[in-house]
């Protein structure tokens, strides 16, 4: 007999400061939790919440609320992993879009299946993971992402999206453009290597490896020497709110490279594979021009990285917002070099 599930209960006025990392507090018209899809579509075809807009949130670690969310906010704690298929060489493993990022990269690690290890401890959710193809140390999801379940909110069908369909991009997907706002992703797919092939270009991966004494690491050195760049260099949300890197690194054509590197020697850059731009890292010009350790009230410029803005205790989502845009028009103006944020604005 198919499950039955009911509408859950929907709660007013819920403050979304325990539910996202800048610690912002503002409330949310209505808030509710959903475990099961089915249980959002049976809300859904209840039609009580379809006058305001829905917003769903997995770990708020990538959101900053500049104001009351006038909104139904669903909580998405959809749980789950699975092996969906095995061949010699990989595995195909399913997960919820509620199951914590983090957790579900060391479950990966712990059954030495290969492909997700450099992107450990990135907070949030599986769900949000594809919605801007998370990266890190050399490694971004859509290198291993086979393929997505999402609801379509206007048919109430669950498609299956493929990686071409998703249109993966740097820290950019179909979710976040011709998608934004049409599906609830509801669990994904990825295809893992049974045999290891450690991805230790990063310099302070090596380092850290060296430092070690291991010169042929397995995955888990690798997750472990991840872990360990990531709690020295980048502040916990516990300790002090923040969404990680608030700017995205400006890519630029071959010529204004060139511009940037006659016109400040010594700026670091990177290569984009497959073109002729050039990455530029968004801290370095934030660095330069003077923003380092700033802060203004509760609301700052982390003092080690740059890239990422902080909440040091009461600062609104406004006061950090005003913050990003004062440093977006200096970079502008020192550099000539426009910066886009990451981070969603709400
Ligand atoms: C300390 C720190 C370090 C970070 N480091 C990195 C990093 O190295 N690399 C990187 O790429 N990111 C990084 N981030 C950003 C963040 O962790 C990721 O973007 C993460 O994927 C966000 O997940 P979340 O569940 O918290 O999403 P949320 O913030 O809850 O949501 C983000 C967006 O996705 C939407 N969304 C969430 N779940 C769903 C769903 N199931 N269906 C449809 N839409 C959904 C939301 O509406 C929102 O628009 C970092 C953040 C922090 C705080």
């Amino acid at each position: 007999m198919p499950q039955v599930y009911s509408a859950p209960h929907v709660l007013e006025q819920v403050s979304l400061k325990p539910y996202n990392t800048f610690g912002i507090d503002v409330a949310a018209r209505y808030f509710v939790e959903i475990d099961h899809l089915q249980e959002y579509v049976q809300l859904v075809r209840e039609q009580k919440y379809a006058h305001v807009p829905h917003l769903f949130l997995g770990g708020g670690s990538n959101l900053l609320l500049t104001k009351p969310v006038d909104a139904l906010v669903v909580k998405i704690s959809f749980s789950g992993i699975e092996v969906l298929e095995e061949s010699a060489d990989f595995v195909w493993v399913k997960a919820g879009s509620g199951v914590n990022w983090h957790e579900f990269v060391q479950y990966t690690v712990d059954h030495h299946w290969a492909g997700l290890e450099n992107l450990s401890l990135i907070p949030g959710t599986v769900g949000a993971a594809p919605m801007q193809n998370i990266g890190a140390y050399g490694v971004e999801i859509k290198d291993t992402f086979d393929h997505l379940e999402a609801l379509n909110l206007e048919t109430l069908l669950v498609e299956r999206f493929g990686t071409a369909a998703c249109q993966f991009g740097y820290r950019e997907s179909f979710f976040k453009h011709a998608g934004k706002g049409k599906y609830l992703i509801a669990s994904v797919c990825f295809k893992l290597g049974k045999k290891p092939a450690p991805q230790t270009s990063y310099g302070a991966i090596q380092d850290v490896l060296a430092l070690k004494g291991i010169s042929n690491p397995g995955i888990r050195d690798v997750a472990d020497a991840v872990i360990s760049i990531r709690q020295s260099k980048l502040p916990d949300p516990k300790d002090i709110g923040n969404s990680g890197s608030f700017f995205k690194n400006p890519t630029v054509s071959a010529a204004e490279a060139a511009r940037l590197q006659h016109e400040f020697p010594g700026i670091p850059s990177y290569a984009v594979a497959g073109s002729t731009d050039i990455k530029f890292p968004a801290g370095w010009f934030i660095e330069q021009a003077g923003w380092k350790g700033y802060r203004s009230g509760d609301a700052g410029v982390h003092v080690h990285q740059a890239l990422v803005l902080v909440n040091y205790g009461h600062a609104t989502g406004a006061q950090i917002k005003e913050l990003s845009e004062q440093i977006k028009a200096s970079v502008l103006a020192k550099f000539g070099v426009p910066l886009e944020t990451e981070v969603n604005i709400l």
